[in-house]
C-alpha cells in the first residue's frame, strides 16, 4: 500500500516529523520550567493531494484503516481521526482569510504509539507543516508547535505542555534540544562523542496514562494557586514554601517540579562539560522524584531502570509523561556492546531501541 494506490494518483505535498525522547525534565513544560528532550529516528510521514469531491479522506497504514468525513466535528467515543480533524479544524481557525479546501491524506509512522514518545504531537506537527506548505503560509516552526499543542489541548482534550511540539517541529536530529517553556527560547547542545542513549520499553497500557497525566497536571496547578505564583517552574529550591500548600500530596508533586528544573539545568551544563557520569547521576535522581514524589512510575519501569544501571548504564530514568511507557538509559558508547549484552538476558532486542 501506499498513497498512489490508495488514490491512483501522485501526492501533492509529503512532509514528516520525528518522534522524540525526553533526556531529562518532566511535567516541568507546562509549569513553565525547563526541559531536554531529543529527535529519534522514528517519524511520522504525511502524503496529501486536493480531494475535488468535497471530502477528506484519511487512510493510516498503521490502523490499516480509511475514514471519511466532510466537519470537523469530534467523534463521540475517541477515535485516531480526531487527531487529524483537530488540525484541520485548528488550521482553518488560525487561518480564516484560507478558503476551505477538501484533501486525501495518507498516513505512514514508524513510531511506537502511546510509548510517550510522542506520536502524537509528530502525526500533529507533520499535518500542520504539510497544510503550511500547500497553502504557503509560511508559518514558523514555533508557530506550528504552538498550532499543534493547541489541537491536543482544545480539541483532544490532553493537558499537555508545549515541550513535544516544539522539539518535533524545530529540534535537529543528533542535538538535545534545551528549552525555556516560559519564553519558548532554546538551544541546540552536541552530545559529546562518548555518550549513547538507548531506550528499553516496557510496554504498559495508555489508557490509565492519560487520565492519571491529567491529574497530576491538576495537582501542579493546585500548587502554582497555593504558593500564589503563575508557573512552579519560577520558584527557586531555597524559597519553595511548602508551608502554604494545604496537601502532602501536592507538596510531593510540587516538589519533583521544583528539583527536576534544577536538575535540567544542570544537566545541560553537564553536556557541555562533557561530564558524563554528572548527566548520569542527574537522571538517576530524576527518576527516583519522578517515582517518589511524582508517583508517575510503575514497578516493571523500576526495575528497568535498577537493571539497566547494574548492567553498566550511568544514568536511567521513566522518560515521557509517567505511568509507563519507554525508559531512558546513558550508556559509554565503548562500555555500550557490554552493557547491551547483559540486559538482553532481560529484555528482548525488539524492546531495545538504540537512540
Ligand atoms: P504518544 O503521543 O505518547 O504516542 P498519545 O496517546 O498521546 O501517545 O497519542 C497516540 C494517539 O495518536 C493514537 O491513539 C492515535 O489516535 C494518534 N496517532 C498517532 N500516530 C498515528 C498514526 N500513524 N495514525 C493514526 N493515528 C495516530
Ligand atoms: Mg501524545
Amino acid at each position: 500500500m501506499g498513497f498512489e494506490d490508495t488514490y491512483k494518483h501522485k501526492p501533492q505535498i509529503k512532509e514528516s516529523a520525528n518522534a522524540r525522547v525526553n533526556l531529562i525534565g518532566e511535567h516541568t513544560d507546562y509549569t513553565g520550567g525547563y526541559v531536554m528532550p531529543t529527535l529519534l529516528k522514528f517519524k511520522n510521514t504525511i502524503e496529501l493531494s486536493k480531494n475535488s469531491e468535497k471530502q477528506f479522506v484519511v487512510f493510516s497504514e498503521y490502523f490499516n484503516e480509511k475514514k471519511v468525513f466532510n466537519d470537523f466535528v469530534k467523534s463521540k467515543y475517541s477515535d485516531w481521526s480526531d487527531y487529524i480533524k483537530g488540525c484541520f479544524f485548528i488550521f482553518f481557525d488560525e487561518n480564516k482569510k484560507i478558503k476551505l479546501e477538501h484533501f486525501n491524506m495518507y498516513i505512514k509512522s514508524t513510531i511506537p504509539l502511546g510509548r510517550g514518545i510522542s506520536s502524537s504531537s509528530a502525526l500533529c506537527v507533520s499535518i500542520l507543516k504539510a497544510l503550511n506548505t500547500y497553502f504557503n503560509t509560511q508559518m514558523n516552526g514555533r508557530h506550528l508547535a504552538i498550532l499543534a499543542k493547541k489541537v491536543e489541548n482544545q480539541y483532544i482534550g490532553v493537558s499537555s505542555g508545549i515541550m513535544d511540539q516544539m522539539v518535533s517541529s524545530i529540534g535537529i536530529y543528533g542535538k538535545a534540544f534545551f528549552l525555556d517553556c516560559l519564553n519558548l527560547k532554546y538551544e541546540l547542545v552536541s552530545f559529546p562523542s562518548n555518550w549513547k542513549f538507548c531506550l528499553i520499553d516496557s510496554e504498559v497500557q495508555r489508557n490509565l496514562r492519560s487520565s492519571s497525566y491529567n491529574d497530576r497536571f491538576s495537582e501542579l496547578k493546585i500548587a502554582e494557586k497555593e504558593l500564589a505564583v503563575e508557573y512552579l517552574g519560577g520558584v527557586e529550591i531555597n524559597k519553595f514554601d511548602t508551608d502554604k500548600i494545604s496537601s502532602p500530596t501536592v507538596i510531593k508533586r510540587a516538589r519533583h517540579v521544583v528539583t527536576e528544573n534544577y536538575r535540567v539545568l544542570k544537566a545541560k551544563e553537564s553536556l557541555l562539560n562533557d561530564d558524563i557520569s554528572q548527566f548520569g547521576k542527574l537522571m538517576i535522581e530524576s527518576h527516583n522524584s519522578y517515582s517518589k514524589d511524582f508517583e508517575a512510575s510503575t514497578k516493571d519501569v523500576d526495575d528497568i531502570v535498577d537493571r539497566s544501571i547494574q548492567c553498566g548504564a550511568l544514568g536511567a530514568r521513566l522518560t515521557g509523561g509517567g505511568f509507563g511507557g519507554f525508559t531512558v538509559s546513558l550508556i559509554e558508547k565503548d562500555k555500550f556492546s557490554n552493557w547491551y549484552k547483559k540486559i538482553n538476558k532481560f529484555y528482548p532486542a525488539e524492546k531495545i531501541f538504540e537512540v
